[in-house]
């Protein structure tokens, strides 16, 4: 009888903001809830097992998503196929990459008890090499002790290659991506709907109170008010959009208002961080404050920034938007990665928690702001719709349900697994 921590491998690519998001607040509600009886490893999948130029997938993230009708075009393009695995793109990226991924598993297949992947392009790849290890070593991929789970990470439509019916398990994140599971296959019973999985401050809902929120708010260099007034900005990870032109137009019109304040959280985009802290802003005193918005780069305390506003101007990236809906931010939607996040406008727009303003033309997202920031009541409205739609425990219910039907937590791995593994090991070795 062997006893050590179950190994767990989450898989993920720096692909924009969200899916390393993902992968931290899992491995966060793994250690919550099981602590030493897990150990876990984030690892970017597509960095460290794919070979070069596919190993370079954030970079080509962060190029395409400045072509929005490039990135459509490939989104677009196996759309219509049944399956993922059907399609030339997959075929040619499993050829390619083959040789590297069977490498990277003959070190670690043996070594792991779960593995979780939060990105589309990983887990077929990662189920295929599996399968290719088990044959001729007598037993099948789902015998190995090793299952593959899949959480999605979009959240009102989601790319044909998230579905692979092969997996374990699958984990979604709303009604809409639960129905696009069944179309390409995955079978209900394999399907769990439980929310987006967010970081731990995140995992409570409450509002706070109204001196706690002025406290934090100085903390972080802002003017402590009680008026609902603090504007973020937005455009997830990588700083998508027209970040630079929204946050001028919005800043001058607080300035033109007289009251209101600024953060702009440029993600990586340095570019526009330096230009726009940079600026020389209207002056323009508010009582004895003067107008000076907060720029910001890529910050790991969205949390805090998020408690601390009382809107949020963002790209519909499927993180950002479920983060707000924690804190009860109506979201003003300005832009979108054609196909992947087409359907998170519907999903706040119908919802009452928000509008969709384009950012093209800046100087109408700004007076979107103006109208929000003089209507308290409209306000509350949708933070009470955003409220009602955010899943603050999606994170501990998507691990716990895993735990309990694939990792055997309360029981020793038994002498029947070590076999199993021995047999897969001969095998690896021959
Ligand atoms: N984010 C962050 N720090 C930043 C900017 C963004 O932690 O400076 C996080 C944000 O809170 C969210 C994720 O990155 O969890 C962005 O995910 P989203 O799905 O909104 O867009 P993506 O960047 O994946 O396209």
């Amino acid at each position: 009888i062997h006893r050590r921590p179950r190994r767990v491998h989450i898989y993920f690519s720096d692909t924009g903001g969200g899916h390393r998001a993902s992968a931290l607040s899992l491995e966060a509600a793994l250690q919550r809830q099981y602590g030493n009886q897990v150990s876990i490893e984030l690892v970017d999948f597509m960095r460290t097992a794919m070979p070069w130029p596919l190993s370079q997938a954030p970079e080509t993230y962060q190029t395409l998503g400045h072509f929005p009708s490039v990135y459509k075009r490939a989104w677009d393009f196996d759309q219509d196929s049944n399956t993922w695995r059907d399609t030339r793109s997959y075929q040619m990226m499993w050829s390619y990459s083959k040789e590297s991924i069977l490498k990277y598993f003959q070190q670690w297949a043996c070594e792991l008890d779960l593995i979780i992947s939060v990105h589309p392009l990983i887990h077929h790849l990662v189920v295929e090499a599996l399968e290719e290890m088990s044959t001729g070593s007598g037993i099948q991929r789902e015998d190995m002790g090793l299952p593959v789970v899949t959480v999605v990470t979009d959240l009102g439509s989601a790319h044909l290659s998230w579905f692979d019916p092969r997996i374990d398990m699958l984990f979604v994140p709303s009604e809409a991506i639960y129905q696009l599971a069944i179309k390409h296959g995955v079978p209900k019973s394999k399907i769990n709907l439980c929310g987006l999985p967010l970081r731990e401050g995140f995992w409570c809902a409450d509002p706070i109170a109204p001196e706690q929120k002025c406290c934090l708010q100085e903390q972080l260099g802002l003017r402590p008010t009680e008026r609902p007034e603090v504007v973020l900005l937005m455009g997830g990870g990588e700083g998508f959009g027209q970040l630079m032109n929204v946050a001028c137009a919005i800043g001058d019109k607080l300035v033109g208002l007289g009251y209101g304040q600024l953060v702009v959280v440029c993600g990586r985009n340095e570019e526009v961080r330096k230009a726009l802290s940079e600026r020389r802003w209207s002056p323009r005193n508010f009582g004895e404050w003067l107008f000076e918005p907060l720029i910001l780069g890529f910050v790991k305390n969205v949390d805090q920034y998020m408690t601390a506003a009382d809107c949020l101007v963002t790209k519909a990236g499927p993180g950002s938007i479920a983060e707000a809906l924690i804190k009860g931010l109506p979201c003003l939607l300005t832009t979108f990665i054609p196909g992947q996040e087409e359907g998170n406008i519907s999903f706040v727009t119908e919802n009452g928690a928000g509008s969709y303003v384009p950012d093209e033309e800046p100087e109408q997202v700004a007076e979107k702001i103006a109208e929000w920031l003089s209507d308290e009541e409209a306000m509350k409205r949708m933070s009470e719709n955003a409220r009602r739609l955010a899943k603050p425990d999606a994170a501990l219910d998507i691990t716990r349900r895993m735990c309990d039907s694939l990792l055997d937590l309360g029981i020793e791995l038994d002498e029947v697994k070590q076999g199993q593994f021995g047999s897969l090991r001969k095998h690896l070795m021959q």
